[in-house]
């Protein structure tokens, strides 16, 4: 099954000018055959409905400890390096590039050919070699396919090479233990090992999207999903993990532009991939129909167990991990627009997952409160998709994407502010997280409410209600939606306790006061007037 690189150049060549030797390369296999490879490797198996489900072996979410940004002079002044974005010595990086190159030599490799980002003025190509045939599916599926006649002149400019096989040593090889993912800016190569987590091959490229867009074209990276209206009206939802960006996005009266990662440019938006990665715990096909009904031949599940004896996938079972997922291609959505760019958004949603109960089901934010709130990037994070979270904490993540910003904070929030005073845009805030208490007492608000607030305030519904505001975090927000009980619309009513509430609301306000001192000297007063006003006595 070893192909030709479609450009002319010889594989082994190519892979040679790499510095792997003597390997047997798979050049862009189809689908079907990366699912035949991976059974005859007994590294997966077929599900009822002919999706390839696979193990993902000791890493079943990201480690966002463990990736890196080579420091150089292209980064060394540029990097908003701390935290998030660890530093790797370029000696460091050359000597390990050069043991996964050795290791992966004389392999069975499988390398395959994508771009990422719809919109052709900011398309990106991308090499990816993986040591396994299911990784390359996850690229196949998540990244944009080139067409045939691109593939003829396909020059990639950027290169993945996933090792999941590899373990590195870390006393030896400057990671902080055996799995990494090392950012190579200057080189273009981004060189992950010791993990066979998928997430971290579509996550690396949102991050070197989030450095390249901003910083060197001018335009808005977001970590939010997007779709768009009969009337050609674009909607974003930004949201950390687990907030609801794929769910809600997946809507059967809306196109689907992605789920994920997006730019937004001087007139469009667009997707940077070219599937979807969801999550199936739980899932359901009444809840869930569209996401359900994309697990098919072609799909990648990953971490699912099945009912016993068959091949019927329990998604109840989260044995594995809460983060079981699926991969696959946009257009396994019915409605899914291709190629996926759309106009200017009329109505931007930010979703929280408020495991404190205190925001509101829905809010519409002034244009300093939308600042704010974005700044902030309050949530829950909830367990699963990174290692270790075992239950809702709360988290402040700058831009709703913190982990993925290798630029500082102030810079996608200044674009954005522009991108606000210059358009019309509703900003509205969705908690989809805790009502009737918080995370132990109350419940999730249900995903019909979600999704029917979603709708009146898309159909314009929600202009038509009375609005009330809620005390201390001056939150607006409607006393009416169609299909929402009204009695919820105040998360205060849903309490049993008042003062339980009212305590909670301060807590939660007293955490936004202290989060946001850190981005405040950079914050206009606009933006610094939006904070909570914590109540007198608490
Ligand atoms: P990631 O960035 O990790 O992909 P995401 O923002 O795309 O995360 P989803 O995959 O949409 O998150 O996950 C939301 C999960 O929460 C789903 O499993 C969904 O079924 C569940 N859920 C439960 N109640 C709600 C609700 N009210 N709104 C949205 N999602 C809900
Ligand atoms: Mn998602």
């Amino acid at each position: 099954m070893s192909g030709t690189n479609l450009n002319g150049q010889h594989d082994q060549q190519w892979l040679k000018s790499i510095g792997i030797n003597n390997s047997n390369p798979c050049w862009n296999l189809t689908a079907s055959e990366l699912a035949q490879e991976t059974l005859r490797l007994n590294q997966g198996v077929l599900t009822d409905t002919k999706a390839l489900a696979v193990d993902t072996g000791e890493f079943t979410g990201r480690s966002p400890k463990d990736k890196f940004i080579v420091l150089d002079d292209k980064t060394k002044d540029v990097i908003w390096w701390g935290d998030v974005n660890f530093q790797f010595d370029s000696k460091k990086f050359d000597a390990l590039y050069n043991k996964v190159v050795n290791y992966l030599s004389g392999k069975k490799l499988y390398v395959r050919d994508s771009f990422a980002c719809a919109d052709k003025n900011y398309r990106l190509s991308i090499r990816v070699v993986t040591e396994l045939p299911w990784s390359n599916l996850f690229a196949n599926n998540l990244f944009i396919r080139p067409s045939k006649e691109e593939l003829s002149s396909f020059n990639p400019e950027w290169t993945i090479i996933n090792a999941p096989g590899f373990k590195a040593v870390a006393s030896e090889d400057g990671t902080r233990q055996h799995n990494f993912t090392i950012l190579n800016l200057t080189k273009k190569v981004i060189l992950i090992g010791g993990s066979g987590y998928t997430g971290e091959i579509k996550k690396s490229i949102f991050t070197l999207l989030n450095y390249i867009l901003p910083h060197e074209k001018g335009v808005l990276s977001m970590h939010c999903s997007a779709n768009v209206g009969k009337t050609g009206d674009t909607a974003i939802f930004f949201g950390l993990s687990g907030t609801g960006k794929t769910t809600l996005s997946a809507d059967p009266n809306r196109g689907l532009i992605g789920d994920d990662e997006h730019g937004w440019a001087e007139k469009t938006i667009f997707n940077f991939e070219g599937g979807c990665y969801a999550k199936c715990v739980n899932l359901s096909p009444e809840k869930e129909p569209e996401i359900y009904g994309a697990i098919k031949e072609g799909a990648l599940l990953e971490n699912v167990r099945f009912f016993p004896g068959t091949k019927k996938v329990n998604y109840d079972d989260i044995s594995v991990t809460e983060n079981t997922r699926v991969a696959y291609p946009i257009n396994f959505i019915n409605n899914a627009v291709e190629p996926s760019v759309g106009g200017i958004p009329k109505n931007i949603f930010f979703l929280t997952c408020d495991a404190f109960g205190v925001l509101p089901p829905i809010s519409k934010l002034t244009t300093g409160q939308a600042m704010y709130n974005f700044i902030s990037g309050y949530t829950a994070k909830v367990a699963g998709t990174e290692m270790g979270i075992t239950e809702p904490t709360l988290t402040f993540s700058a831009c709703f994407g913190k982990a993925f910003l290798p630029l500082h904070p102030t810079k996608y929030a200044e674009l954005l502010g522009k991108k606000l005073n210059e358009n019309k845009v509703n900003v509205w805030l969705v908690n989809t997280g805790w009502t009737g208490g918080a995370y132990g007492v109350g419940s999730r608000i249900k995903l019909s409410y979600t999704r029917a607030l979603i709708t009146a305030a898309l159909n314009g519904e929600l202009e038509k209600v009375q609005f009330e505001t809620l005390p201390v975090f001056n939150l607006n927000f409607p006393t009416a939606c169609p299909n929402v009980p009204a009695e919820i619309l105040n998360p205060r009513n849903t309490w049993k306790d008042k003062d339980a509430y009212d305590a909670k609301a301060n807590e939660l306000a007293k955490s936004f006061v202290k989060n946001f001192q850190q981005y405040a000297s950079a914050a206009n007063v606009e933006i610094l007037s939006a904070a909570p006003k914590l109540a007198v006595n608490a």
